[in-house]
Formats: structure tokens, sequence, C-alpha cells
């Protein structure tokens, strides 16, 4: 990041108050606009098999959210719009993925003007565009992307960035944002979650902050929700950790792991056998470990057996946390956040401490607390 943007980016975030919850009520968080027709600010990440047969539009309509699914099947798609009419769930979005995989870099860069026009056709009023991934300092690719995703009538520009244009680019990323003035989704590489450093999270600050058209965040974990809180459109986070970021190119892409719960009191996804094991080391106090979700009624997470029951259960809850964090005024929702970041910080290193190995406590966290001290 540049010693120009940094600067300006405390003068704005920062104004350099003490780090402490008061100096919060100045952070200039935007009020959010919806952009998609039906306003379910928080979506989650998936594949498609996931609404056609796992129950995820189920969920969904349970707890009002919306999807976004990863295919380019025709059929498949009309399935799913259907399916989310029918029960009433959120609304839905497609993503090509064409920035994944083999051939993510694209040979031209194009954008394919009939994967948007085939969307809207089916009934999706604001299409992704099918972007190929923007490598660092591809300033080349950026701008060819914009400009042709502006070029489509109604669609939502998808960026599939490198981490270096949030925490070293931000400033140039949005100034071409807006050069091109049309609603942009952001999705991030990382081989972890690529918010889990204070740069990457001041960059995404400012983006939501100097964008002069509605920005949606994908394809992450928590931080969606902090996206949110701040001026996002719209957020999604992923059902499973690879969707929670662009998995990058090296390295031959993610192993298969175990199912993983959220744990409401962490604000972090955690192995069904980690939560299994730090349980008994809280058995006199078991608070942080009981969950009042509509699954869980009150049991402890335990109890969850299943990658379906997980699923179930971090569903209900991401969806809570939103209720709460989401609200009409900016400064008040950016307090929530960063206030429930603080929170689920100390229960991590809480958790941490008695457990000594097995429970990192989350980086996100951190970053977040740092980016807006
Ligand atoms: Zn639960």
């Amino acid at each position: 990041m540049s010693t120009t943007m940094r600067l300006d980016l405390h003068s704005d975030l920062h104004r350099a108050e003490p780090a402490d919850t008061t100096s919060l009520q100045r952070v200039p968080a935007k009020r959010r606009t919806a952009l998609l027709e039906q306003d379910a600010p928080l979506l989650m990440q998936a594949r498609a098999s996931e609404g056609l047969t796992g129950g995820l539009v189920e969920r969904c309509a349970a707890a009002g959210l919306g999807a976004i699914y990863a295919t380019t099947k025709t059929h498949d798609m009309v399935a799913l719009i259907n399916r989310h009419q029918q029960l009433q769930a959120g609304p839905v979005l497609f993503d090509a993925e064409r920035y994944a995989g083999k051939g993510r870099d694209g040979a031209s860069g194009h954008l394919d003007p009939d994967w948007t026009a085939y969307q809207r056709r089916i009934g999706i009023q604001q299409p992704l565009t099918d972007s190929s991934y923007i490598a660092a300092n591809n300033h080349a690719r950026l701008t060819a992307v914009l400009k042709e995703g502006a070029n489509q009538s109604k669609a939502i520009t998808t960026l599939p960035l490198a981490k270096h244009w949030i925490t070293n680019r931000a400033d140039e990323l949005v100034d071409q944002i807006n050069r091109f003035g049309n609603p942009v989704a952001l999705m991030v590489e990382d081989r972890n979650d690529p918010f889990a450093t204070e740069a990457a999270v001041l960059g995404l600050l400012h983006v939501l902050a100097h964008a002069d058209v509605p920005v949606l965040q994908l394809r992450c974990d928590i931080t969606a929700i902090g996206a949110l809180a701040f001026g996002a459109s719209h957020a999604a986070i992923g059902t499973s950790t690879s969707r929670r970021h662009i998995w990058p190119p090296t390295g031959g892409g993610p192993t298969k792991r175990e199912p993983a719960a959220y744990v409401p009191a962490s604000m972090s996804h955690r192995s069904l056998s980690t939560i299994g094991l730090a349980i008994p080391h809280f058995s006199d106090d078991l608070r942080l470990w009981t969950c009042d979700c509509d699954f869980c009624a009150g049991a402890t997470l335990d109890h969850i057996a299943t990658e379906t029951e997980a699923a179930m259960h971090s569903l209900h809850c991401l969806a809570s946390l939103a209720a709460k964090v989401i609200g009409n005024d900016p400064t008040v929702s950016a307090r929530s956040w960063i206030e429930a970041c603080r929170h689920a910080l100390s229960v991590n290193q809480e958790i941490s401490a008695k457990l000594v190995k097995n429970w990192p406590v989350p980086g996100n966290l951190k970053a977040w607390i740092k980016a807006t001290r």
C-alpha cells in the first residue's frame, strides 16, 4: 500500500483517535444501498448441487438469505431460480468461475455478452459477468474487464483479483471502478483468508468508502458481514473453506477437509473434531459452546455430527449475526461489527490459552480491529 493511501485512509478512518470503542463513532461508514431486487444483504456462495439436492434453498428461505451458485449449466440454473421462487428464498446469482482452475487468465480476457444476456432471459435482473482472473499489476486486464462489463446491459462486473490489488493498489482500483461507473463484485485470491491482514481490510474499506457505485464483496469468510457494515451492497460467505477465497494457481487446490461448523462466540469456523476436543476443557462453564439457533435449540455444539447439520447451524448463526450488525444507521452498524470482533477476539484468546494449541486466534478479527482503531 502506498504511503499516500495509508495516510489518506488513516485521516479518513482513524482521525488520530485512540484505540477505544468511542473512536468508532467517527468511522465514516457508508450507508449500504441494495442492488439486487430482493434485498437480502447476505448471500451464501455454494456449489449448484447444494441448492439442487443439498437443502441450501430451504435453509436460505428460513434465514432470509440469497445464494450464488457456481454453474453454467442452463438446466441447473433454471431449476435453482425456480426453487428459490417456490420457497421464497432470497435472490440468486450465478458465478461462471472463469477465474478458477486451468485457463483462469483467459487467453483473450474478453467477457462473453451471451452469458449475461442468457441470465437476463431466465430472470436474473442483474447478472454477474464471466470475468477471468486479474493478476497483480495487470492494469490492462483490469481496465478491459471494467470497460466490457460497463457495456453489458445491467450487468455487475465481477472482479476476481490478486490480493495485491486490495493490499497495495486499492486507490488505483477504486479510481478505475469509478471511471467506468458500473456496479462491481470483488473476489480476492489467497491461500487462506484474504482478509486476515490489516492491509487487506484497509484496502477493502478504502474501496467501499470511495466507490461511487454499488460494491459486492463475494467469496469470503465473516468479513462479508464487516463489508456490509461498512457499506457493501451485498456480500457472500462461502459454504466451505474453498469458497471463502479464490484459490491460487499453484499447489493443486484445496485438500478435502473434514466438516466445519461456525462457532458463534468465536466468530470462526472450526472442524467438528476440534470443537469436540475443546468442549470438555470448559465443562464447568459451557456458555461459549451452547447455541440458541433454531437447529441447536440450546444444545452444545458437539451435538453437530454431520456436514449437513453443521451447514444448518452455521447458516442460521451467520444470518443472525448479520441481522444484529446491519441496521439503518451505518455508524451504528460499523460500531456493532467492531465490537463483535473485539468480543470474539477475547473469546478466542481465552479458548486458545486453555487449549494451548489447535485453536489459532483468527487473523481476520485482529485485522478488522487494527484497521479501524
Ligand atoms: Zn446452532
